[in-house]
């Protein structure tokens, strides 16, 4: 303007992202602060020097002379989806560890861990926990339900190795493992309905398999079982203790993977004299990294809900939205997991996950709040799947494990959904 006068100007790019992103706008308010700091101190220093500073919203010029990348008229850059998934895994992880506390985290430090279905959504936060710990991780996994992309940090690092293969005819390890876990899977309902024998297969002959590898090299063995156990329960079973009977169907679209688990239950039964068997009935998870089919019709409700939230895109309801599931954060799940196998003195199943039980309709009503979007909400949506015998309401009796080993979630809905929203948006910006 003159010589004594400055205008410095800041091009704001994405100002919907700044507003709608928490990270960001934290950054971005703390940006603003630095300027005003900076602006007073240049007027204390020359008080004849005026600064005039200036943000300007602009989401209409190219892209090119910026390090962004441009999506759906919003810039982002590159580095900063990188750093918030960085940071959300630190948190994760952070978590964990305070959830565990320092003596149980100590129980990991070189110990050799051999985990079955480490890609997935459970197993490769799992694998980081441990590898965070000091453990020594193999991780086998045919990628049927998973994907390289969860473990990519894992893969260089020395105490990590991957075998890309299934559990039921890869070659087990001479060394003996302190712990086998038990992960490979295929949770989702329309996947397993498309592949039942290979869902059947890792329940039966991986589980059989991996308990006479425990039987041989004395390793404590953690089978991850499934609240499909309890089928349909009847109201009065509500919330569901673990000496709930079953209302399972041997007979239809569920079977292959309900019956898998159960079967997996009873050989851990059966070797009860031979293997330390530990056996997690784990409820609906979900946190960031769920199921990278996300985007597919594969997708579980909630994922799918995000997923079409962040592309404004209809939320489908099937039929009124009245079922019910309880939905546990990855960092609760995993506190009980490693609790679970770290503990002394457990037998029999015991359930884990969070005992707030809500309707789907309040999650998809929730989840558009939370990404703040402007799907609707359409009910009686055409099923993508077979829904035959899919459970009316769902909620863990959390006692067994409260008293065992202190166990109570800690997250609330809102903050596990805001935080796997900024994942998955992340990784949506950067597939576009
Ligand atoms: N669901 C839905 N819309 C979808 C996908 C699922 O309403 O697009 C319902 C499904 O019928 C079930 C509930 O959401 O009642 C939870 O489904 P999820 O995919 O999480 O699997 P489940 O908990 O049955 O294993």
């Amino acid at each position: 303007v003159s010589n004594n006068h400055y205008v410095l100007l800041f091009n704001c790019k994405c100002p919907k992202l700044f507003q709608t992103h928490s990270i960001l706008a934290d950054r971005y308010t703390y940006c603003k602060r630095s300027l005003l700091f900076f602006g007073i101190l240049i007027q204390c220093i020359t008080p004849l020097h005026t600064i005039i500073f200036m943000i300007y919203f602009d989401t209409e010029s190219d892209s090119e002379s910026f390090p962004f990348l441009f999506v759906d008229n919003c810039f982002i850059e590159e580095k900063n989806l990188m750093n918030i998934q960085e940071q959300i895994e630190q948190n994760i992880i952070t978590a964990i560890k305070g959830g565990l506390g320092e003596a149980l985290v100590e129980k990991l430090f070189r110990k050799k861990i051999l985990i079955s279905g480490g890609a997935g959504f459970l197993g490769s936060w799992f694998c980081k926990v441990a590898i965070a710990h000091g453990a020594e991780v193999l991780c086998v996994d045919p990628l049927v339900a998973s994907t390289k992309a969860n473990i990519k940090n894992l893969i260089e690092h020395p105490n990590f190795t991957f075998v890309n293969q299934s559990i039921e005819t890869v070659d087990l390890p001479q060394r003996p493992a302190d712990m086998v876990v038990h992960m490979a899977s295929i949770a989702s309902p329309p996947l397993y309905q498309q592949l039942p024998k290979t869902t059947y297969s890792a329940g039966v002959k991986g589980t059989e398999r991996l308990l006479e590898y425990c039987s041989n090299h004395n390793s404590t063995f953690l089978f991850t079982s499934t609240s499909e156990v309890y089928g349909n329960p009847a109201d009065d079973d509500i919330p569901t203790s673990e000496d709930c009977a079953s209302r399972v169907h041997s007979y239809g679209v569920r079977a292959c993977y309900d019956i898998s688990k159960m079967t997996g239950e009873t050989l851990c039964y059966m070797y009860k004299d031979e293997v330390d068997s530990r056996i997690a009935r784990i409820f609906n998870t979900y946190g960031p990294g769920i199921d990278t089919k996300s985007t597919s019709q594969y997708g579980r409700a909630l994922i799918k809900f995000i997923v079409q939230a962040l592309h404004n895109a209809p939320i489908t309801i099937y039929g009124t939205g009245q079922q019910t599931r309880s939905f546990c954060y990855i960092t609760d799940q995993l506190v009980g997991l490693y609790k679970l196998l770290l503990v002394d003195n457990v037998d029999g199943p015991v359930n884990i996950g969070n005992d707030n039980e809500i309707t789907i309709l309040e999650l998809a009503q929730t989840i558009k709040e939370v990404a703040q979007s402007d799907s609707e909400i359409e009910l009686d949506a055409q099923p993508a799947y077979d829904l035959t015998h899919d459970p009316n309401r769902r909620c863990p009796d959390l006692r067994k494990a409260g008293k065992i080993f202190d166990y109570t979630p800690q997250v609330p809905l809102e903050y596990g959904l805001k935080e796997t929203i900024e994942w998955t948006r992340a990784n949506e910006l950067a597939v576009v």
